[in-house]
C-alpha cells in the first residue's frame, strides 16, 4: 500500500519518543475505511479496501516509508501532575502531506504496549475505536476541527477490562497528536534543548506567523478559545479535558468517554470517572482556560527574561475568558440566526438556555426547530417560551443562517451504544447506517436519516460513558 510519508517528528531529539512498531494481532477484519479521507492525503482510496490495507491498519505490516514511534508526554490528569504518560497504546506511523498542502500524522490506537504504556496492554476495545470513529467524523462533518478516522479494524483477539472484549484499532489523522503534555514533560524536566526543537517544530508546522513563544500562547489561545465555543454550540462535553489530551494544533482530540448532551443542563457529566464534575459542560471553558495557563507555564523557561515573560503569559492567559466568550456569543448568536450579534444578544440566548435547563427541553431539537411549532413543545412552561419567541423574532432571524448553524443529526448517545452492541455481536449494519447520517448532520431530512433526529425515550437515554 502506498502512503506518501514525509516525516519530521521523527527528527526531533530522541528522547521526544521512542521508535516502537506495532505488536500484530491474530486475525484482524475491517470495519470501516474513509475513501474521502485517503483521497485527501494523497492515498488511492482504490487501496484502502484490500487485504493488506486491513493488515496496516491493524498494525500487523509496516508500510513503505513509514517511522513506527511512540511520542513522549506528560499531564495534568484531573488536575494532578503526572511527569509522565506517553503513548501508551498509540503508534505514530509518520505524516503526509496532504492534497491541501497541509501536513499530517497518522496514528494507530490500540496498536499494542510501548515503552509509556505503565500497567496498560496497550490495546482499544471495539467500543471506544466505535464511538471515537462516529464522533470524530460527525464533529468535522459538524465543521469543527478534529481528529479524523481513516480506518478501524477488529483484531479477532480479546480485550480484558471489566469483562472480556472484543479488541480492535482505529487508525486516526491529526495535523500532530502534539499536546499541552508535550510541552510540558520537556519544561519539567528542564530539557531547554528539546523544548525549543519542540517549539521550532510546532511554529514551523502549525503558526507559522508566529514570531516566537509568546505569539505562539496568543495563537494556541485564540484557536483553543474557539474551539471550545463550538463544542458548547453543539452540546458536546469532551469528557476528559487533562493537558496531555490538548492539541496544540486547536483540534478536538482523544474522544474517550464523551457524548452530546440530549436534555440541555449546564451541569451535565457522562464520563464515568469524572465524579466532580471538573469536565462537565459548562465547566469546560474554564478549564480551557487553566489548560492554556499550563502551556503558558510550559513556554517560560524558553524566555530570557523570565520575571517579564511570567507577567506577559499571565496576561495571555487571562485574555482566554474574553475571547472564548466572544466566540461564544458568535456561536449562540448564529444559532439564533442572528449574523451580527448586538450586546443585548446575550441575554437573549442565556435566556433560552435557562428556559431549557429549566424545562429539561433538548438541546439539538431545540434549535433545530426554533422558529416551528415544534421548538414550543420542548417546553413546559409554553407562555415563558412564547415570550421569549416574541423577544427573538423582533430581532429578525435569518432562517438560512440557522440551517447551517444547527444540526438536526448529531451521534447521539443511545444510537452509538446502539451500534456498539450490534457491532459487539459483528453486525456493522447500525454503525454504517448512524455513520452515513452524522456525516451529514445538516442535511434535510429523509425517511432514512430522519430515524436519527429523535431524542432518546427516558428508557432509552444513556447518563453515562466510560
Ligand atoms: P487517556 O486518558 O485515554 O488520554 O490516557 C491517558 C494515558 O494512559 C495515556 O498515556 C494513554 O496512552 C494511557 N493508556 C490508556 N489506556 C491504555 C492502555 N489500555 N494501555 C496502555 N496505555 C494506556
Ligand atoms: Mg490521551
Ligand atoms: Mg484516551
Amino acid at each position: 500500500m502506498q502512503i506518501p510519508f514525509d516525516n519530521t517528528y521523527a527528527r526531533l531529539p530522541a528522547r521526544m519518543f521512542t521508535p516502537q512498531r506495532p505488536t500484530p494481532v491474530r486475525a484482524p477484519d475491517i470495519i470501516a475505511t474513509n475513501a474521502d479521507l485517503a483521497a485527501l492525503l494523497g492515498i488511492d482510496p482504490a487501496e484502502m479496501t484490500t487485504a493488506e490495507a486491513t493488515q496496516v491498519f491493524a498494525g500487523n505490516q509496516i508500510p513503505d516509508g513509514a517511522m513506527p514511534i511512540a511520542q513522549l508526554y506528560a499531564g495534568h490528569q484531573f488536575g494532578n501532575w503526572n511527569p509522565q504518560l506517553g503513548d501508551g497504546r498509540a503508534i505514530l506511523l509518520g505524516e503526509v502531506i496532504g492534497t491541501d498542502g497541509i501536513r499530517r500524522d497518522i496514528q494507530l490506537k490500540g496498536s499494542g504496549r510501548t515503552p509509556y504504556s505503565r500497567g496498560g496492554d496497550g490495546r482499544a476495545w471495539l467500543g471506544p475505536v466505535m464511538r471515537e470513529y462516529l464522533v470524530s467524523e460527525a464533529m468535522n462533518a459538524l465543521g469543527v476541527p478534529t481528529t479524523r478516522a481513516l480506518a478501524a479494524v477488529t483484531t479477532g483477539e480479546e480485550v480484558y477490562r471489566e469483562e472480556v472484549l472484543p479488541g480492535a484499532v482505529i487508525t486516526r489523522v491529526a495535523q500532530s497528536h502534539i499536546r499541552v503534555g508535550t510541552f510540558q514533560v520537556l519544561a519539567a524536566r528542564g530539557d531547554l534543548e528539546a523544548l525549543q526543537a519542540l517549539t521550532d517544530h510546532v511554529i514551523t508546522r502549525h503558526y507559522p506567523q508566529a514570531r516566537g513563544p509568546a505569539d505562539l500562547l496568543d495563537m494556541v489561545i485564540a484557536r483553543y478559545a474557539n474551539l471550545i465555543a463550538r463544542w458548547m454550540g453543539l452540546g458536546f462535553i469532551h469528557g476528559v479535558m487533562n493537558t496531555d489530551n490538548v492539541s496544540i494544533a486547536g483540534e478536538t482530540i482523544d474522544y474517550g468517554p464523551c457524548a452530546f448532551m440530549d436534555v440541555y443542563h449546564p451541569d451535565t457529566v457522562f464520563s464515568a470517572i469524572d465524579q466532580f464534575g471538573r469536565y462537565s459542560y459548562a465547566n469546560q471553558p474554564n478549564i480551557g482556560a487553566w489548560n492554556m495557563a499550563q502551556f503558558a507555564t510550559a513556554l517560560i523557561p524558553l524566555m530570557a527574561d523570565r520575571d517579564q515573560a511570567i507577567t506577559d503569559f499571565t496576561a495571555a492567559v487571562h485574555r482566554f475568558p474574553d475571547l472564548y466568550q466572544a466566540a461564544w456569543l458568535k456561536v449562540f448568536a448564529g444559532k439564533l440566526g442572528l449574523q451580527e450579534p448586538l450586546p443585548d444578544d446575550q441575554k437573549l440566548i442565556t435566556d433560552l438556555l435557562d428556559l431549557m435547563a429549566h424545562d429539561g427541553a433538548d438541546f439539538t431539537q431545540t434549535f433545530a426547530n426554533l422558529g416551528k411549532a415544534s421548538a414550543r413543545d420542548q417546553f413546559l412552561s409554553r407562555k415563558n417560551f412564547d415570550d421569549w419567541e416574541e423577544r427573538w423574532q423582533a430581532r429578525a432571524p435569518d432562517a438560512e443562517l440557522m440551517k447551517r448553524t444547527n444540526p438536526q443529526i448529531i451521534p447521539r448517545n443511545h444510537r452509538v451504544e446502539e451500534a456498539i452492541s450490534a457491532g459487539r455481536t459483528g453486525d456493522f449494519g447500525p454503525f454504517h447506517a448512524l455513520l452515513a447520517a452524522v456525516t451529514q448532520p445538516y442535511a434535510p431530512l429523509t425517511e432514512t436519516n430522519a430515524a436519527f433526529v429523535r431524542a432518546p425515550a427516558k428508557d432509552e437515554r444513556v447518563t453515562r460513558t466510560f
